[in-house]
């Protein structure tokens, strides 16, 4: 095991400004919390921080990661707690920290690994910080060096499946191709240890046949390209067994073909050279047919740009060669985040992703200073993305905002048009709380449920609000058709006629319908009037028409007064936008006695008994209709009233208005002054009030204030 000093010496040899009191601290701090605690291998568990922090060395990052590397497992496996270590070491670290720990319980939700992009972006948009994500490699890298110690053969595959899908990606995402290696070729020799076992047997043999084969490969190259007038940068390098073994898969080659095993690159001055130094090694070398590409004529989607070729070249070593520009050389290598960022279906452009990915190929490859850049480095491609969980660890990429009611939609229109609540990690939340990453989230159904239009406020995927809008207008539908219904039946009744569907049924083409439904709803809707079709079916009008006009007025009055449910339209659940509107004349309030007047096009609007504009309605008896107010209404619900007030034209009396307004849980929504003079203000105030009893305690206090001269109820 590392001793102190000896890792305090490694940090300080590339870094001379490291905070070398935190390191010793850290140390320290490690040692202690993890006291007696054992790995797998018996060796005490405090070696595995220390690796962990000295392969973070070996990548030359600075102190702060180091210190994080030492504490990563403090937290989630010992007694210490996140307050102790920001006490000790400060909010950065202690950051650090939780963003491992929190990675760390991540992965052992996961257990299956079949969503491997999606744990991948999860892990990103996670690792908030990027040295969180480089902790985690290097935990994952000596986890994966000691992971044959582990007794349970299940566990090791599922971490080394883990190993292979999400950590050795994305590290090659994020620029660490000798991280990738590594963990790619432990990963493998856990999942098919024969197959790794006889390619690198192999590999041995062709390069105890071959001596220092690249070496020479690459010196015959450049001459026979300097013979031939082309300076060229000739690089190789045999490929990894992991990646042999996959184009094996791939190409399904059997093993004894396996001889093309070193791969070149040549790299040039311009596209011209490209293509002569391609003519040069086709004319030098056999050609393997079947393996030219010219991507620089037609690039791949994400840029990339070279040309492909296979030669049985020097020494009759069957060769994998790339050529291209110094230019096509750096899209190539950003291309890894070209493609990332091509793969997620997003526009490519020249956004944070490359500036970050440059950086830190720079920092890694220099060492010059990493604390100034790893400060401030985030992962920011994932900001508008939300990643979830349900309680059966399936994962769900979700848009930033999102909320339960998106989430039970993604998993099933049926569970999002049942969902009643929502366990947000084990706790009851309302519906409408924004998702945050790595939420476990467990929704809970009812059948006796269905889609409230009041989460169409709040979702923010398309689906949830498609489906959403979908049942409110089947529903819209069904209080069109029940008004109809019953504005017709009325109508018939006041005629002196009884409503037979049979009879409706021959006049259907008249209104251009199709079925009686139909005509309901158009009559709902206020397309045709109930005397229309009355009218449509008994030509004659009855003599005593006009006097019924004249009588409906006071009627409806009386009735009204009577509250007599039995003529009452079934209003459920004032739903807004739907066949019922409030009158922006009157402002009837729960309480106040109402009438309701089908309006074409419109549905029906309700109107206080007493409002002015009624008058207007007094010769169409068939547009009115009894309403009354749902008992069991919502008493969350507010209203809007309208009062119109006259204040003294003094200092304070507005003030004195609205005070008393908001002491009495008056929410002011508008206010206009219609009218001043010399004395008075003439103002209307719409108040957001429970009720009509709520909105009359408030008149009354308004009325006992000196300030204020008269209150009354706007009245049309
Ligand atoms: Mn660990």
């Amino acid at each position: 095991m590392m001793r102190q000093f000896e890792l305090v010496e490694r940090v300080k040899a590339y870094d001379p400004e490291a905070d070398e009191d935190a390191l010793n601290r850290a140390y320290v701090f490690s040692l202690k919390a993890h006291g007696k605690q054992k790995r797998a291998s018996g060796d005490p568990y405090f070696s595995h921080p220390v690796e962990v922090a000295g392969i973070l060395a070996g990548m030359k990052l600075d102190s702060s990661s180091i210190v994080t590397g030492l504490l990563h497992d403090t937290v989630e496996d010992t007694v210490a707690t996140l307050d102790q270590i920001e006490k000790v070491f400060g909010p950065e670290i202690a950051r650090l920290v939780d963003g491992v720990t929190k990675l760390s319980r991540v992965e052992l939700q996961s257990g299956q690994t079949k969503q491997a992009e999606n744990f991948r972006k999860l892990v990103l948009a996670m690792s908030e910080d990027i040295r969180v994500l480089l902790v985690k490699l290097a935990d994952r890298l000596h986890n994966m060096r000691t992971l044959h110690f582990i007794k349970d053969a299940e566990k090791r595959q599922r971490i080394a499946r883990e190993t292979m899908e999400i950590y050795a990606p994305l590290a090659e995402r994020i620029g660490m191709h000798e991280m990738k290696d590594q963990l790619e070729d432990l990963a493998f020799s856990e999942l098919h240890p024969e197959a790794r076992q006889s390619i690198i047997a192999r590999l041995a043999f062709l390069r105890e046949k071959g001596g220092d084969l690249v070496s020479r490969v690459i010196a015959e190259l450049k001459d026979v390209l300097k013979q031939h007038g082309v300076e060229a940068q000739v690089t190789g390098r045999e490929k990894s067994p992991y990646s042999i073994w996959r184009k094996m898969q791939r190409k399904n080659v059997g093993f004894e073909q396996l001889s093309d095993i070193m791969a070149f690159r040549v790299a040039v001055e311009n596209v011209e050279q490209c293509y002569q130094t391609l003519g040069v090694l086709h004319s030098q070398y056999p050609v393997v047919p079947g393996r030219f590409k010219d991507y620089i004529s037609t690039p791949k989607p994400n840029q990339y740009r070279s040309l492909h070729t296979a030669v049985i070249g020097p020494e009759r070593q069957r060769i994998e060669i790339q050529i291209r520009t110094r230019e096509m050389h750096e899209v190539a290598e950003l291309g890894v985040a070209a493609h990332w960022s091509y793969a997620q279906g997003r526009p490519k452009t020249e956004g944070p992703q490359y500036r970050w990915l440059r950086e830190l190929l720079d920092i890694l490859e220099h060492a010059s200073g990493p604390e100034e850049f790893l400060e401030h480095t985030r992962l920011e491609m994932f900001h508008d993305q939300v990643f979830c969980f349900t309680p059966k660890g399936d994962l769900f990429a979700l848009p930033r905002g999102a909320t339960p009611v998106d989430l039970a939609y993604a998993i099933h229109s049926e569970i999002g048009d049942t969902c009643v609540g929502a366990k947000i990690n084990g706790r009851l939340m309302p519906l409408r709380t924004q998702l945050q990453n790595g939420d476990q989230v467990e929704i809970v159904t009812s059948k006796a449920q269905t889609p409230s239009p009041t989460w169409d406020q709040f979702v923010v995927t398309g689906k949830a609000r498609a489906r959403i809008r979908r049942f409110i207008r089947t529903q819209q539908r069904q209080q069109y058709l029940d008004l109809g219904k019953s504005i017709l039946q009325k109508a018939f009744r006041q005629e002196g006629h009884e409503l037979r569907e049979k009879a409706l049924a021959e006049v259907l083409p008249k209104f251009a319908v199709e079925e009686i439904d139909d005509l309901y709803v158009a009559v709902g809707e206020g397309l045709h009037t109930g005397h229309d079709v009355v009218r449509a079916l008994h030509p004659a009008p009855p003599s005593e028409e006009k006097r019924a006009k004249v009588a409906s007025l006071t009627e409806a009055r009386k009735r009204s007064k009577a509250k007599g449910a039995d003529m009452a339209v079934p209003i459920r659940g004032l739903i807004p936008g739907m066949a019922l509107h409030f009158a922006g004349c009157c402002h009837p309030l729960p309480g106040d006695r109402i009438v309701g007047i089908v309006t074409t096009g419109k549905g029906v609007t309700i109107h206080t008994i007493d409002c002015e504009t009624l008058e207007n309605y007094a010769d169409t008896p068939e547009r009115w209709l009894d309403v009354a107010w749902n008992v069991r209404g919502d008493p969350a619900e507010t209203h809007i009233g309208r009062i119109n007030v006259i204040i003294g034209n003094e200092p304070g009396s507005l003030g004195a208005l609205t005070t008393i307004i908001g002491t009495h849980a008056g929410n002011i929504t508008n206010l206009k002054i219609t009218n001043r003079s010399q004395d008075f203000f003439e103002i209307l105030v719409d108040i957001e009030v429970q009720d009509v009893k709520h909105l009359s305690t408030i008149i009354a206090a308004l009325r006992a204030a000196p300030s204020i001269n008269s209150v009354e109820r706007a009245r049309g």
